[in-house]
Parts: C-alpha cells; structure tokens; sequence
C-alpha cells in the first residue's frame, strides 16, 4: 500500500520522509569523548520516556498511516532498553512489514543478537572507531573493546546482514588507524562507514579544524585499498558514498554530512525517546507527540501532527552557515 506524498511524510522541498530513526533511551554505557562528559549527561526521567506500548503505536502510525518502510532504533544504547526485543518483534509484525535494523556500540550483542534476529531484525550498524585497546579506552573511557568484537562477531553468527560498522575519525587520536580499522573489517566481512565528526556533542566543542574530512579519509585509504567510488545514481539517498575496494565486491563508505552535505535527498525523520518529532538531525525545534498521544489522540490525528512537523524542514542543516547554532539536545538523546 503506497501512500502518495500529500499523505506521507512530506516538506516544503519535496522531500518525503520514510526512513523513520527511534531513539528508544537516551542513556549510554560508554562516554565517548565526541559525545558526551565522563559524568554523563542529566537522563530523561521515566515518566517522561515513551512506554513500549507508546513507542509501537507510534512506529505503528508512522507505518500505516505515512508510508515509513524503513525503521531504525537507536539510543543514547538501544541495548539498554529492557523491552527492545518486544518492540522489535511487534514492529516487525506491522503491516506493510518495514525494513527493521539498530545502530548499537555492540556492548551486550553478543547476548541478544540471536534473540533480535528471531524477532526479525533485519541488519545492524555497530559503532567502533578503534581495534586497539588502549585508544578504544582512550575515545570512550571505558575498557570495553571485547564486548564490542564478541557483539560484532555474534551479530554475523546469527545472520543479522550487512553488520556495518560506523567508525568516527579524531584528528590526533585515531585518524592514523583508518587502513587497519578497514582491513579489519574487510577481513570479517563488515561494511566499515566513515563518518565526519558532526557538531552534535554535549559540551559543544565540535571544532570542524579537528574534523577529519571525506578528502582526508580518501586520501589515507585509496592508495593501499585501490578506491573507486561506485555508481552515483544507485546511492539514492544513502548518507553513505561508497567506494569499491580493490575493484569490489566489497565496499567502503564515508558518510560527510559536513563537507559533502546530502540534504537534498534527505528521506529521514526522527522520533526521540520523549516522544518529540525532529525534522533533521540538527533541528533546533521538535513537535510534540506524547501530549497528544497520552491526551487519546486517534491515530489519524496523530498522523496529522507529524505530516505538520514536516513541513517546518528546512532544505539543508546549514553547518556552514556563518549563523549556524548547534541544536539543544545532544546526539546521545537523537541517536544516529
Ligand atoms: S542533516 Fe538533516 S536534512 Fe540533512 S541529511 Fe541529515 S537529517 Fe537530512
């Protein structure tokens, strides 16, 4: 059952949303340095946090009503919520069935990958920046690097496909570890995207001097890996341009929402884990769902608030803008 644009997820840019990203929790077990203090962040409290049930009925809208076919649940770490398989499978259970996949830090895979994959997951994105001990320690202050490779492993075990890995590159830290994080992942048979650091993280010290860009990332990688990028006009509106290595089959992507922006062909919407609408990734306003929802809105006006929420986005995120402002609420409470 499509739904034709006037009912789906439609901006003022002709743009129509039907990638749908979940945040289901904004707490987190690492403290990546890029994202948030080693203290944490002040949590959202329980009563303010969407119920499982609240978190379906909506995906559920999303669905049948607006013509989402793709969700994504994140965090904050979406292993942390207690009911994510249930979510999951119910999700999964929707009709017309949605593309159903979760971007993790891998911490607790290993545990739940088999059940996840039972309950339809479709695919997983695993964050990991580093193989090395001493500066996975050093990026996210914590000593939890063989949680990550046993979550890693457990999640090709039990047949979640592609496993990606996302992996951020800081200039000084890990920038020099590019070649050995793709070998690796070439050599498990992971799909590695390089993402540019985004001014996204709680202390507000994005510094695009210390970001390492998508020219910088090719130039470290295409000599040893015979980088060619592939045919343009299947990206569609991927984040990721994907490169092949040594001629293909396998790939290589970078995601450079700062330096090379692909907001023109941006299909996604966010629901965080409070129940607000976020237009884009660096939205500085939300739509409120929750009130509405608790207040026993009916589906269909549910559906009507959020196809209001969309028309309010705007045609880029306007990093480069001199009077670009960073949005209130963090990456760890957005989720990727
Ligand atoms: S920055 Fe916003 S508009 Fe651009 S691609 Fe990301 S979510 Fe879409």
């Amino acid at each position: 059952m499509t739904t034709t644009p006037q009912l789906g997820l439609a901006d003022n840019y002709g743009r129509v949303a039907t990638d749908l990203r979940v945040s289901l929790t904004d707490r987190c077990n690492l403290r990546c340095t890029y994202c948030m203090p080693e203290e944490g962040l002040d949590w959202l409290a329980k009563p303010e946090l969407l119920t499982d049930d609240e978190i379906v009925r909506l995906v559920s809208v999303a669905v049948t009503h607006l013509g989402v076919d793709e969700i994504r649940f994140t965090g904050g770490e979406p292993l942390l919520r207690r009911g994510l398989v249930g979510i999951v499978d119910r999700t999964t259970n929707l009709l017309p069935r949605p593309q159903v996949s979760l971007t993790t830090n891998g911490i607790g895979l290993a545990r739940q990958a088999e059940a996840l994959r039972a309950a339809g997951l479709d695919r997983v994105n695993v964050s990991l920046d580093t193989v090395r001990q001493d500066t996975f320690e050093q990026l996210t202050r914590r000593d939890r690097l063989k949680d990550v490779l046993a979550g890693l492993a457990a999640a090709h075990a039990a047949g979640l496909a592609p496993v990606k890995v996302n992996a951020v590159l800081m200039r000084g830290v890990n920038d020099d570890q590019a070649p050995e994080l793709l070998q690796f992942c070439l050599d498990h048979g992971y799909e590695l995207r390089f993402i540019e650091q985004m001014p996204l993280d709680a202390q507000h010290g994005w510094d695009r001097s210390t970001m390492i860009t998508a020219d910088e990332i090719l130039e470290k990688l295409s000599d040893r890996f015979g980088l060619e990028p592939t045919d343009a006009a299947t990206r569609g509106s991927a984040p990721a341009e994907s490169f092949t290595v040594h001629g293909g089959p396998q790939t290589v992507g970078i995601i450079a929402s700062v330096t090379r922006p692909f907001c023109g062909d941006c299909d996604r919407v966010r629901l965080t884990a409070d129940g607000q609408v976020r237009d884009c990734l660096f939205a500085r306003t939300e739509s409120d769902l929750r009130t509405a929802l608790r207040g026993g809105a009916s589906d269909e006006e549910l559906a009507d608030r959020w196809r209001t929420a969309m028309r309010g986005k705007l045609p880029g995120h306007g990093i480069a803008d001199p009077s670009f402002l960073q949005p209130a609420r963090p990456m760890s409470a957005i989720g990727g």
